[in-house]
């Protein structure tokens, strides 16, 4: 392990953590180490292809057990962090709010100070990467995409979570000069989602020749990133990115919902040979529903990143994952 880089992944039994670390252990120059508490939002199957690896290990371990977590940490001591454990899913903040208060800001403040005295009584200068949300600026109410010094203002209990979280970041990089970065990202998709979240919602319904439900009427703008591509914008920021600075992620391409389940419509009729079809039942909107998400990722193209899956094709690759698995 001393030779490689040591990089510790939270969350990494989830939707996105998962691909990070299905990617990461390809390197052979890289160890990575997952803790993850395994909520119901964690799925082992996304890591079937890497639980071998040499060059990987899993701890399960809630990040808010600070104990534990110094434990671990301190033993690892990493070089690099990506923190992406939390909860996820914005119905359930509505529904209860406490156990995103826990996982999100809770946790996030101890996994901030385990790193912080782990790497100062180590002598050792390491990179923590924020995994947050466009979310958190809540709804765009202008004419052009927000940048990364736009005030938080976060609708729903999830986000505000989030946004909490990412001032808890900012707080840890002025006061102690602790090396962050913070990234925010638009709305991700592509295998191992859970099947609360609109896409896998969807073509599960489907399968079961069932509506999916549609919030209002399906006019909300969102920006759709294929996971892969947040997952390479993020190692870029692991390798390239400056400590201190906020990067934004996404395509810049607004779809509404009814649109994107068109277009999903679209591929899986094609796909199917027309077995399978979205059908679908509007329903009462979300309370606080931002209307639309719009963030500007100027910054992160210039070091180098672009989304490289448009929609159609991620929808596809997307469909191909839910047929065969
Ligand atoms: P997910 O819900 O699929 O996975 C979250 C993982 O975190 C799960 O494996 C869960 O077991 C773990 N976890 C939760 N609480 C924990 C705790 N207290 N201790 C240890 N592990 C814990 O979420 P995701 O969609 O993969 O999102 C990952 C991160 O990316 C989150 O921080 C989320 O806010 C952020 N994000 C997600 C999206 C998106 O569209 N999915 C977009 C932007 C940012």
């Amino acid at each position: 392990i001393t030779s490689k880089l040591r990089i510790l992944v939270t969350g990494g039994a989830g939707f996105i953590g998962s691909a990070l670390i299905r990617n990461l252990v390809q390197n052979p120059e890289y160890h990575i180490l997952n803790i993850d508490n395994l909520t119901y939002a964690a799925n082992p199957e996304a890591l079937a292809a890497v639980r071998h690896s040499d060059n990987y290990q899993f701890r399960q371990l809630d990040i808010c057990h600070k104990s534990a977590l110094k434990l671990v940490i301190n033993e690892y001591n990493p070089d690099v962090v990506f923190h992406l454990a939390a909860e996820s899913h914005v119905d359930n903040s509505i529904a209860d709010a406490d156990i995103f208060v826990q996982s999100n800001i809770v946790g996030t403040a101890a996994l901030l100070d385990v790193c912080r005295q782990t790497w100062r009584d180590r002598k050792h200068s390491g990179t923590f990467i924020f995994v947050g949300t466009d979310e958190v600026y809540g709804a765009n109410t202008g004419d052009s995409p927000y940048n990364e010094t736009q005030a938080l203002a976060p609708s729903s209990p999830y986000s505000a979570s989030k946004a909490a979280a990412t001032l808890l970041v900012q707080s840890w990089q002025k006061t102690y000069h602790f090396p962050a970065i913070i990234s925010h990202c638009t709305n991700n998709y592509g295998p191992y989602q859970h099947p609360e979240k609109l896409l896998p919602k969807a073509l599960y319904m489907a399968s079961r020749g069932q509506s999916v439900p549609l919030y209002g009427e399906g006019d909300q703008q969102r920006d759709w990133l294929y996971v892969d591509d947040h997952v390479e914008a993020l190692i870029l920021l692991m390798q390239k990115g400056v400590i201190g600075e906020t990067y934004h992620i996404g395509t810049e391409v607004l779809t509404t919902n009814s649109a994107l389940l068109r277009t999903l419509d679209k591929v899986l009729r094609r796909d199917t040979s027309d077995r399978q079809r979205i059908e679908v039942q509007h329903v009462q909107d979300r309370p606080g529903h931002d209307q639309c998400y719009w963030i500007n990722t100027d910054k992160i193209r210039q070091l180098g990143w672009c989304p490289k899956i448009n929609l159609e094709e991620g929808l596809e690759r997307l469909v191909k994952h839910y047929i065969t698995v």
